[in-house]
């Protein structure tokens, strides 16, 4: 860690460049139930985040209730706590940025990975990659964000490690290099050999410690466990050492190769280490992609843009935070701030800053971090806050949705008004809408169902619109496109009834189910059908 030190107290660096060198902004990426909110909490308490690890450890108990009013309720309560938790660990601030996942997964799920430089995949060493997990995977792709791997629940009985390693290299075309190797399996889990260093760290004792491993002989280790086939073990670190790919920090970088350790988050072992590998090898705050340049975060000019907009369920408080990702410079309490999509002005007089020591104190934050912005609807996903400057951030993308609705008002007077609060509804992501250009009624895309109840219950308690969702003939939405307008216009004109509006104006062809997706795509030459829309 020595090295990142000096590098972040050089003093030829200006104060803005030291302080954005030394953060750390990542996701965690992982199927329900490999061990996320474990593994949160355990590199809180690492950073000395003590406080908020109890309100994770809440989120995690919650988690069989139901989804209903209550639950989303509490959600808001938490999820803005948790929405980013930010702790310091030698000398580095590591914003580690929470994905919702079981039933509150959502798009805000993949719009987060828009927003961190680099991204934890945790594996439950058991069941290997899920679906989910290489979901994510792909939305990280997408930004080529860099994994670091954790193959989780080592002290219970795991599938052959060598196996898990192939699974993730032809699974996610992900090349892997060992950073430590795990001596023994399941209940003669002894602890990990540091391939790097060598040396054998032991999970009793000093498994939560960072810093060099204990040497111990691999001789020795029979005298731990007599289960433990010590020439197997010789032969099988020596095959490990000889074979794996070195690690390559730029193909890292690149999100071609991952680093992968073992542990145990439950028993606190392999943490360390992990986050030792996250302060050395993940990025500082990368440049980002706008319509004007490239903006450095060394720039001086403040930038951000919004990725999460969290609204107050309280019908007598229509206050919303806007989670905004700073990429270039500082942002102060009080500061003026140019919002580029209207050109106005927005004192930013409240910002929340999500320092987890002492929230109360900090009153800058620099590029890297994420700040939560109250407004009452001004700001929208994928907005730009500049010092003035006008350009706007590529990169807050649309997704797909898995589940497409039929919007159905029971008090059909209200048609103009329903209209108004969806397109509302859609500019702050709560859900896509899609309007079928055959005047029929609105369609609402989501990709986690939670969506839908937060939709449901902001109609009524915001509007007094009372709404019922119906299954819709259409699955599947894509938006469609072509370098040819002609072939566009001929192909929209040809399927008018599955095509819709979204909020936008970009069209979008609708589809019953992958079947008629494909046979449509097939005979629809020149149309590009894309699962993902980067926001202008
Ligand atoms: P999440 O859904 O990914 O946030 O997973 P949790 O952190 O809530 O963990 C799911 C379950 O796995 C819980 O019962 C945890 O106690 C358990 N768990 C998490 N990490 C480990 C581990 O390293 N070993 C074992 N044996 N259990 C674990």
């Amino acid at each position: 860690m020595s090295d990142i030190a000096t590098t972040a107290e050089s003093p030829a660096r200006s104060p803005l460049a030291a302080e954005v060198s030394r953060r750390r902004t990542f996701a965690i990426i992982s199927h329900p139930d490999a061990g996320k909110t474990t593994l949160t909490e355990k590199l809180l308490l690492f950073g000395g985040a003590i406080n908020l690890a109890g309100q994770v450890k809440a989120k995690g108990e919650r988690r069989n209730t139901r989804s209903d009013w209550m639950k989303i309720e509490r959600e808001r309560g938490i999820s803005v706590v948790t929405s980013v938790m930010t702790f310091e660990f030698e000398g580095l601030v590591f914003n580690l940025l929470d994905t919702p996942g079981h039933e509150d997964f959502s798009e805000d799920t993949y719009r987060t990975l828009t927003a961190v430089d680099s991204a934890v995949m945790v594996i439950d060493a058991a069941k290997g990659i899920e679906a989910r997990t290489r979901k994510l995977f792909e939305v990280c792709r997408l930004r080529d964000i860099p994994i670091i791997t954790f193959i989780n629940k080592m002290d219970r009985e795991s599938r052959d490690v060598f196996e898990l390693l192939d699974e993730i290299e032809k699974t996610l075309a992900l090349d892997t290099t060992p950073m430590t190797w795990p001596v023994g399996r399941g209940r003669d889990f002894l602890g990990t050999y540091d391939v790097v260093d060598g040396g054998v760290r032991l999970l009793e004792g000093g498994g939560a410690k960072t810093g060099a491993a204990q040497q111990i002989e691999i001789a020795e280790l029979a005298k731990l466990n007599a289960n433990l086939d010590v020439s197997a073990v010789k032969d099988e670190l020596e095959l490990v050492t000889e074979a794996s790919k070195p690690f390559e920090l730029d193909a890292f970088r690149e999100g071609h190769l991952t680093p992968v350790y073992f542990g145990s988050a439950l028993r606190n072992f392999g943490v360390g280490d992990l986050l030792e590998g996250l302060g050395k090898f993940a990025p500082e705050p990368r440049a980002q992609e706008s319509d004007q340049r490239k903006v450095e975060a060394t720039d001086p000019r403040m930038s951000a843009f919004v990725f999460k907009i969290q609204a107050n369920m309280d019908p007598n408080h229509r206050d919303r935070i806007a989670f905004a990702r700073l990429c270039s410079g500082k942002l102060s309490r009080g500061m003026k701030a140019k919002l580029v999509r209207t050109g106005k002005s927005m004192p930013l007089s409240s910002p929340q800053f999500f320092f987890a020591q002492d929230r109360s104190v900090a009153d800058e934050a620099f590029a890297g971090d994420v700040v939560g912005i109250p407004n009452h609807g001004t700001l929208r996903i994928g907005d730009t806050l500049t010092e003035g400057e006008d350009f706007n951030f590529v990169g807050v993308p649309s997704f797909a949705p898995e589940i497409v609705r039929r919007v159905r008002l029971t008090d059909a007077m209200k048609a103009k008004k329903l209209k108004e609060a969806l397109q509302q509804m859609s500019e702050e992501g709560v859900v896509q809408v899609f309007r079928p250009r055959d005047g029929a009624p609105a369609l609402v895309g989501v990709v986690g169902a939670l969506q839908l109840d937060v939709l449901k219950a902001r109609l009524d308690a915001e509007y007094s619109l009372p709404v019922e969702f119906e299954v819709s003939e259409f699955q599947l939405a894509r938006w469609i496109s072509s370098e040819d307008r002609k072939k566009l216009d001929t192909f929209v004109a040809a399927n008018t009834s599955s095509i819709a509006d979204d909020v936008d104006g970009d069209p979008v062809y609708l589809a019953r189910n992958e079947f008629y997706l494909g046979y449509t795509r097939e005979r629809a030459e020149g149309i590009e059908f894309a699962n993902v829309k980067d926001v202008k």
